[in-house]
């Protein structure tokens, strides 16, 4: 028997996603049809995104997971209408381009390139420390945040990570918990946040613990805006802090006049560090729903109540 897969993840992103999954489904053998419009009652599979405008999923009465095509699921996973599964994207191509975007800024900050990229008078030659001397710390040791720390250490810069539970293995210095968090921020000198947002996550990084960091240190946001705490970032900027380069805001697109955008010491980018890929991202929907037909477990299911 045929299924029936809606693409409601938005109208914009039809386009570039309708032959890729084609293309997945095909590969998986799957027989469905893949369509933007249906009866509710009639759809077995929802690929979604949170701008979507399904917001109210108890007409899906037959639907038996919910795709989400973007990482972060801190829009739809409160949703008291969704009580089918819910996966979030894990996509190789999307961490692919997270690990260059924290490499590349984090390479910006340890190098010191803007100096020489707005053209510094004289010849005053300070040489940077290499990157094993350069303490790194990754808020967030998931997909993404260990997929960034490997290539960092790849590059030999002192990578400790902090995430939720305890880890060991790693291959790194793993902290976790508050006394975890204190340990790691005040050693490091460029801080990645990489954690999803969440109850426990919103403003953690707030006029106090900013306060651990040691004076210079610099904050690479891929992560999410609520992570840090909009007017104690701005006083630490305007304190010891040395740099903050942002990709995602508590509003977006961020205000024309938002401080962070006329700061001196704020680089912001328009949440561009890390974008699902249609050809990667479509093979693991495809992926899931052979899974689901075949009974097995999905792949990254989202824990409703820790809430990532
Ligand atoms: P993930 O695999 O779910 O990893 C989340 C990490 O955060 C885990 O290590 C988790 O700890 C940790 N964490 C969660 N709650 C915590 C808490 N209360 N205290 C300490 N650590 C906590 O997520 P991911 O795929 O790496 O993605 C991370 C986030 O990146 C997404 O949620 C999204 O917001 C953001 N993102 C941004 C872009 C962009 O373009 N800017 C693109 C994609 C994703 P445990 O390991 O202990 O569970």
């Amino acid at each position: 028997m045929s299924l029936t897969v809606l693409f409601a993840a938005g109208p914009g992103l039809w386009p570039e996603y309708e032959a890729p999954l084609r293309a997945a489904f095909a590969k998986a053998r799957l027989s469905a049809h893949l369509v933007t419009e249906a009866a509710p009652e009639a759809v077995d599979y929802i690929i979604y995104a949170p701008i979507s405008p399904v917001q109210d999923f108890t007409p899906f009465t037959r639907c038996k997971a919910v795709l989400n095509l973007w990482a972060g699921v801190e829009r739809i996973v409160g949703n008291p209408t969704l009580t089918q599964p819910l996966c979030r994207m894990v996509d190789p191509g999307l961490t692919e381009g997270m690990v260059e975007y924290v490499v590349g800024h984090v390479l910006r900050h340890h190098l010191g390139m803007d100096r020489f990229i707005h053209g510094a008078p004289g010849w005053e030659q300070v040489v940077p420390p290499l990157a094993r001397e350069r303490r790194v710390a990754m808020l967030g040791l998931g997909e993404l945040g260990l997929a960034c720390a490997r290539a960092l250490q790849a590059l030999n810069f002192d990578v400790q990570g902090w995430s939720r539970t305890p880890k060991t293995g790693l291959g790194l210095p793993c902290h976790h918990g508050e006394e975890g968090l204190r340990a790691v921020l005040n050693g490091a000198q460029i801080v990645v946040t990489l954690l999803p947002r969440t109850a426990e996550t919103e403003n953690i990084l707030n006029a106090s613990r900013l306060s651990w960091l040691p004076p210079g240190a610099v904050i690479i946001n891929p992560g999410r805006g609520a992570l840090i705490e909009d007017e104690a970032l701005l006083a630490a900027l305007d304190g010891p802090l040395g740099h903050a380069t942002l990709d995602v805001f508590r509003v977006e697109p961020l205000p024309e006049d938002h401080p962070f955008r006329h700061h001196p010491r704020v680089t912001v980018t328009p949440h561009i560090a890390a974008d699902t890929r249609a050809i990667t991202a479509a093979e693991v929907v495809a992926e899931n729903i052979r899974r689901g037909e075949a009974g097995e477990p999905f792949l990254h299911q989202v824990d409703r109540a820790r809430g990532y």
